[in-house]
C-alpha cells in the first residue's frame, strides 16, 4: 500500500492538487509532458476573476513547490502505463531527454548560433524560435530545453563544445508506486483549421482567441501590441465570432464555458489599447455565469463594443486589402449582411487534452475526451480534464480531487 499520490499534468489544477496533498504530508509526483509547469494559464495575458497576469498566481505556486520536499515533478514526462488497484498502483513514466544540464546558464549566445527557425507552439505559431529555448515567461524549472531533432549536423558539432549541454542524455522510464492518481491533463484549443467556413487557418487576419492572448501579452511575440498578422498594422475594426467550433455537432457538442468571457475580456484589451477602435461581437447567446455578469455588463456598456446576435455563415479574405469579410444573418432583424473587419478573432473552444489520445485502460473518457468515472478505482479527474472551467474553478476542482485522493490512500 502506498501513501503517495500521482498527479498527471502540471497546469493550474494539477499544481493545486499536488500542493494540497503535499502540504498535509503526502509524497506527490507531478508528471508533466511539457518542458515547464504552468499549463495553459502561462499563455494567457490576464485571467479571471481578478484579471491578473499568470505570474500572479503561478509564481506563488512555484514557490510553494520549491519549498515543499514532498513534491517531486518530472517534465517532458508522460505516463506510459498504470497497473494495480486503488492504494497500490505501479506507474511507468517515460521521460524524454532535455539535453541541458541542471542550472540556469546563460545560453543566449549559443541560441543565436543555431541555424533553424522552428514554429513556436507556445506562441501559437505567431513567431519562430530556435531549437534551444526557454521561451516560457518565468519558466519553472529555469532550464533551457534542446530539440536535438531540429538541429543541423553543424549545430550539433557546435553544441558538443557547450558545457551546459549534454547531447548524450538518454530517454528513461521510471516506476512510481502510488496509492491514487489525479488526472489534471487540461485542455487544448480547438483546431481552427477545422473551421474552414470561418476562415480558420486560411484567412491571415483571422486568429484564435488564444493567439489574441499572446498578442496582448507584454511577454508575447509583439510585446503586447495587438496587430494584424498580415502587415503588423493597427486594427481599427475588430470582431469576435463566438461559439467557433463549440455547441456544434460537427465539432465540439458542448458549450466551452469560458469563451464568451474571454472575448469580452479581449474586447477590453482592444479598447484599452486603441480608444478609437470598434469591436463587434457576433454571438448566439452570451454566457456570462454568476458574478461574471457584472463584468459583461460593464464591457457591453461601452458604445464602441457592439454585440450582434447572429450566426456567422462565412468568413473570407479581401485579397487586395487582407481585410476580413464576415457574412452574418442578424437573428433579431433577419437581415443578412457582409461586414468588413481589420482583424477577426475566433472564440475557439476548449477540447480536453486527452481527446484522440491513447490513455491507460484504468482511465475512462467520454466521446469528447473528458474523463468520466474512475473514482471507485482511486483515480480522480481535476480541472478541464473533466469539464470546461475557468481558472478559479479549475483550482477548486484540483483541491477537491486532492481531498478524494488523500481519502483513498488513508482509508486503506
Ligand atoms: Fe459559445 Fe459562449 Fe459557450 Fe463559448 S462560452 S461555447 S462562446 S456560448
Amino acid at each position: 500500500m502506498s501513501n503517495s499520490i500521482l498527479v498527471v499534468g502540471g497546469g493550474f489544477s494539477g499544481i493545486t492538487a499536488a500542493l494540497e496533498a503535499a502540504e498535509v504530508g503526502h509524497e506527490v509526483f507531478i508528471v508533466e509532458k511539457a518542458p515547464y509547469l504552468g499549463g495553459r494559464v502561462m499563455q494567457l495575458n490576464k485571467y479571471f476573476p481578478k484579471l491578473c497576469p499568470p505570474s500572479c498566481g503561478l509564481e506563488i505556486q512555484f514557490q510553494r513547490i520549491k519549498n515543499n520536499k514532498n513534491v517531486k515533478f518530472f517534465t517532458l514526462a508522460e505516463v506510459e502505463s498504470i497497473s494495480g488497484s486503488a492504494g497500490n498502483y505501479e506507474v511507468k513514466v517515460r521521460i524524454k531527454p532535455r539535453y541541458v544540464k541542471p542550472g540556469s546558464a546563460d545560453l543566449d549566445d549559443v541560441i543565436e548560433k543555431l541555424s533553424n527557425d522552428i514554429v513556436d507552439e507556445f506562441e501559437f505559431k505567431l513567431t519562430d524560435r530556435k531549437a534551444l529555448y526557454m521561451d516560457v515567461p518565468f519558466a519553472f524549472p529555469q532550464r533551457h530545453v534542446l530539440e536535438k531533432e531540429n538541429c543541423t549536423d553543424e549545430d550539433l558539432k557546435m553544441l558538443e563544445g557547450v558545457d551546459a549541454i549534454d547531447l548524450d542524455e538518454q530517454e528513461k522510464v521510471i516506476t512510481l508506486s502510488v496509492g491514487s492518481v489525479v488526472y489534471a491533463t487540461g485542455w487544448k484549443p480547438y483546431d481552427v483549421t477545422k473551421l474552414t467556413n470561418l476562415g480558420g487557418g486560411t484567412v491571415k487576419n483571422c486568429i484564435s482567441n488564444m493567439q489574441m492572448e499572446r498578442l496582448a501579452a507584454p511577454n508575447g511575440p509583439t510585446d503586447g501590441k495587438i496587430v494584424r498578422p498580415s502587415d503588423g498594422g493597427t486594427p481599427k475594426r475588430i470582431a469576435f465570432v463566438q461559439c467557433a467550433g463549440s455547441r456544434d455537432e460537427n465539432h465540439l457538442n458542448y458549450c466551452s464555458y469560458i469563451c464568451c468571457m474571454a472575448s469580452l475580456k479581449q474586447a477590453a484589451y482592444v479598447r484599452e489599447q486603441y480608444p478609437d477602435a470598434e469591436v463587434t461581437v457576433y454571438y448566439i447567446d452570451l454566457r456570462t455565469p454568476g458574478r461574471y455578469d457584472k463584468f459583461a455588463k460593464r464591457i457591453l456598456s461601452d458604445d464602441k463594443v457592439i454585440p450582434v446576435k447572429g450566426k456567422v455563415a462565412e468568413v473570407i479574405e479581401d485579397s487586395a486589402t487582407k481585410d476580413v469579410v464576415v457574412t452574418v444573418e442578424d437573428a433579431v432583424t433577419g437581415i443578412k449582411s457582409q461586414n468588413v473587419h481589420d482583424l477577426l478573432v475566433l472564440a475557439t473552444g476548449m477540447q480536453p487534452s486527452l481527446s484522440g489520445v491513447p490513455v491507460p485502460s484504468c482511465v475512462q473518457v467520454d466521446d469528447q475526451g473528458f474523463i468520466v468515472g474512475g473514482e471507485d478505482k482511486g483515480i480522480f479527474a481535476a480541472g478541464c480534464a473533466k469539464l470546461p472551467l475557468d481558472v478559479m474553478k479549475t483550482a477548486q476542482s484540483g483541491t477537491a480531487a486532492a481531498l478524494k485522493a488523500i481519502q483513498t490512500v488513508i482509508g486503506r
